[in-house]
């Protein structure tokens, strides 16, 4: 499990049943929800629950920093839960399955200092692109 919710209280941030359920939803490990992914999955717990107000709650997420927001491929964007551990992301090209890993080494050190044209680098996002176990298996007979 992430700690999003633990997280959030901590920063004493209002916890409404709506703010719960949406954080909730987001809890866990290699959890990359679209939010309509996010909205279907908050209205199966507290079917009142609004669009708008998933949506809201997204973005306030994302600029508390506690949730990321994701773009691969130009498909929908993501949140991502996992914000305060450094790792990269390993998409299918297939299904659009998306896992966290962690390469070695500093990704930032990889750029050499004449390709930084005097930027101060603060981070990197690296996308690996493959095929997952399920897309390689081939179509379901
Ligand atoms: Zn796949
Ligand atoms: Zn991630």
């Amino acid at each position: 499990m992430s700690d999003l919710l633990e997280r959030l209280r901590g920063r004493g941030w209002r916890l409404t049943s709506q703010r719960r359920v949406v954080a909730e939803v987001l809890d866990g490990e290699h959890v990359h929800l679209t939010a309509d992914e996010v909205h279907a999955r908050a209205a199966q717990r507290l079917p009142e629950i609004s669009r708008a107000t998933v949506y809201n709650t997204l973005g306030e997420l994302v600029g508390l920093g506690e949730v990321l927001e994701v773009a691969t491929d130009g498909r929908a964007k993501r949140y991502d839960p996992n914000a305060h551990h450094a790792h990269q992301h390993l998409v299918c090209s297939g299904c659009g399955a998306i896992r966290d890993v962690h390469p070695q080494g500093d990704p930032l050190a990889a750029l050499p200092a004449a390709e930084r044209f005097g930027f101060v680098l603060s981070g990197a996002e690296i996308t690996y692109r493959g095929l997952c176990p399920d897309c390689t298996a081939g179509p379901v007979r």
